[in-house]
């Protein structure tokens, strides 16, 4: 029988350091790529525009390519004004696993984003309609899923669910979190179930998926909204294009894992517009209330 013989703790906090500086290497090279002194190239039409000039929905202004817009950006482009209300605001991550480096790693994100983790929870109206709203926000260690966003996005079902409101989550991940390893996994699951109580009493549940919905969020709530609304061109996909072309020894087509790709072969419902967004999620709110239009 061959054995398998497990490496040492010190091996691994080795390769897990490795595996970290890489990432983080490629991710600089990224940003490098978009932020210059002279302000933010586009990486669809190569212009370069000052941040203003993208508007407040952040869409360029010469080829219409969308931005990622940041969770309070995204509140605010959907929400009545002054009417979100965050719940859970507190909530924070520890360490479960003893990753090296992680309480720095989330020290330096709260720092930089002003955030306690990757999603925004709360209540609001969009268009006078009331709704429980979850908003996962890529500037934070590209919104992955470790046990804060899943015990926030769990709660936020739990609340719509005790008071018989509808659900929307703007959806982005670059899947789950490493740091917190089976622990994150595990929110695929428990998000999951709060969704089906959720779904048992009744209420609409409608997900918005935004550049990039990827891996585990895929993998469990992104896919079970009752509508699957998405923005055009975002990434939507579960494995990343090179895995799977390693995998199947197939090229796959340029257009694949684009949010048209999956609206064609009926992953998604529908593709909205930026400016559309707060009209349509109003409509959809309305037709679903079992109200008479106008009436409370
Ligand atoms: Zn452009």
């Amino acid at each position: 029988m061959p054995t398998f013989k497990l490496p040492d703790m010190d091996t691994l906090r080795r390769k897990m350091r490795e595996v970290k500086l890489a990432l983080n290497d490629d991710n600089k090279k990224k940003e490098d790529e978009h932020v210059s002194a002279s302000g933010i190239k586009c990486p669809s039409c190569e212009n370069v525009f000052e941040k203003k000039e993208l508007g407040k929905l952040k869409i360029c202004p010469k080829c219409a390519r969308y931005f990622r817009l940041n969770s309070k950006e995204r509140i605010r482009s959907i929400a009545d004004e002054g009417s979100f209300k965050e719940l859970d605001s507190t909530l924070q991550a520890k360490n479960p696993l003893d990753f090296p480096d992680y309480e720095e790693k989330i020290a330096k994100m709260q720092e930089k984003t002003g955030l306690k983790d990757a999603v925004v929870t709360g209540v609001c109206t969009i268009g006078g309609e009331k709704t429980v709203l979850g908003v996962m926000d890529s500037g934070f260690m590209m919104a992955s899923m470790g046990s804060v966003v899943g015990e926030k996005l769990t709660r936020a079902f739990e609340y719509a669910t005790e008071h018989k409101l509808p659900i929307i989550i703007f959806a982005c991940s670059g899947g789950a979190r490493m740091q917190e390893g089976i622990v994150s996994l595990m929110q695929m699951a428990k998000v999951s179930a709060a969704a089906a109580r959720h779904s048992k009493a009744g209420l609409l549940y409608i997900t918005v998926l935004t550049d990039p919905t990827t891996g585990g969020v895929t993998a469990s709530f992104a896919m079970l909204g009752d509508i699957i609304i998405s923005e055009h061109k975002a990434l939507i996909g579960f494995a990343g294009r090179r895995v799977i072309e390693g995998t199947i020894k197939q090229k796959l087509p340029d257009e694949f894992q684009t949010a048209e790709f999956q609206l064609e072969h009926g992953f998604v419902d529908l593709i909205v517009t930026r400016e559309e967004m707060p009209i349509k999620l109003r409509d959809i709110l309305r037709l679903h209330s079992g109200r008479k239009d106008g009436a409370e």
